[in-house]
């Protein structure tokens, strides 16, 4: 496991910056949720812990160490994206095993993981099968899979329900939560809905326009917000 700090970060995109001198701490193990209307630069700031986007000034550290200049797979850490593309022509099992195929993983260690995150999912009975067989919660395990079997130090999550049912919305947030409690992963959690920030999080981190407008326990966030936009998106409403 690590941390996560993130040190006066800075993002332009040419001539256009987005995030404006950011600091964010995220302790071992922490499930923190990084909330904000669209367009605030969350993805952003994800990609760029992610390595999918160069940092323009400023420093991120996983686990005490800097890492702007590492690639993503050096980094240790896994995403789950919103638009989890499965591989249509893989089954369950080679999906989730692909990325350790590719890094050349023996096939025994690469069956024990991918084994024993579809027990952690409940996926065993679909291992074989295709995702165009599988339900929509059933395809977000799968791309939770292909997260879990990497054993990353770090999840990182963008808005990974937004396509799903309010319904299946609501069960999988739960599921998220629970896989953190067995796995204990420090995760950093992207979404626009204030309601699964609220119910989800250790921690929120609120942005606003490339800012960060407050950070904090969701209760405290709810009793004490620091400015009228987070009490407005977020606190209670006195
Ligand atoms: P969010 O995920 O909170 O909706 P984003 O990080 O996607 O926000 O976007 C933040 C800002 O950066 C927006 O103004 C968006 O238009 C801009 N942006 C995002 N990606 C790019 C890009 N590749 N090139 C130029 N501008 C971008
Ligand atoms: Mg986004």
């Amino acid at each position: 496991m690590a941390d996560v700090r993130i040190e006066k970060l800075y993002k332009a995109y040419g001539t256009l910056e987005v995030i404006h001198g950011v600091d964010v701490d995220i302790p071992d193990g922490e499930f923190v949720v990084l909330v904000g209307p669209s367009g605030c630069g969350k993805s952003t700031l994800l990609r760029m812990i992610a390595g999918l986007e160069g940092v323009t000034a400023g420093a991120i550290k996983i686990g005490g160490r800097v890492v702007n200049n590492l690639p993503p797979a050096e980094r240790n850490i896994a995403m789950v994206f919103q638009n989890y593309a499965l591989y249509p022509h893989k089954t369950v099992a080679a999906n989730m095993g692909f990325a350790l195929k590719m890094q050349r993983m023996p096939k025994p260690e690469i069956d024990a993981r991918v084994a024993k995150a579809a027990e952690i999912l409940g996926l065993k009975p679909y291992l074989g099968r295709y995702p165009r067989e599988l339900s929509g919660g059933q395809r977000q395990r799968v791309a939770m899979g292909r997260a879990i079997v990497r054993e990353p130090q770090v999840f990182l999550f963008d808005e990974p329900l937004s396509n799903l049912d309010a319904k299946l919305r609501v069960q999988m947030r739960t599921e998220i939560r629970e896989l953190h409690q067995r796995l204990a992963t420090t995760t950093v959690y992207v979404t626009h809905d204030q309601i699964e920030a609220m119910t989800m999080a250790d921690r929120i981190v609120v942005m606003r326009d490339g800012h960060i407008s407050q950070q904090g326990a969701p209760l405290e966030l709810y009793d004490r917000p620091a400015n009228v936009f987070v009490a407005g998106f977020i606190g209670s409403p006195s």
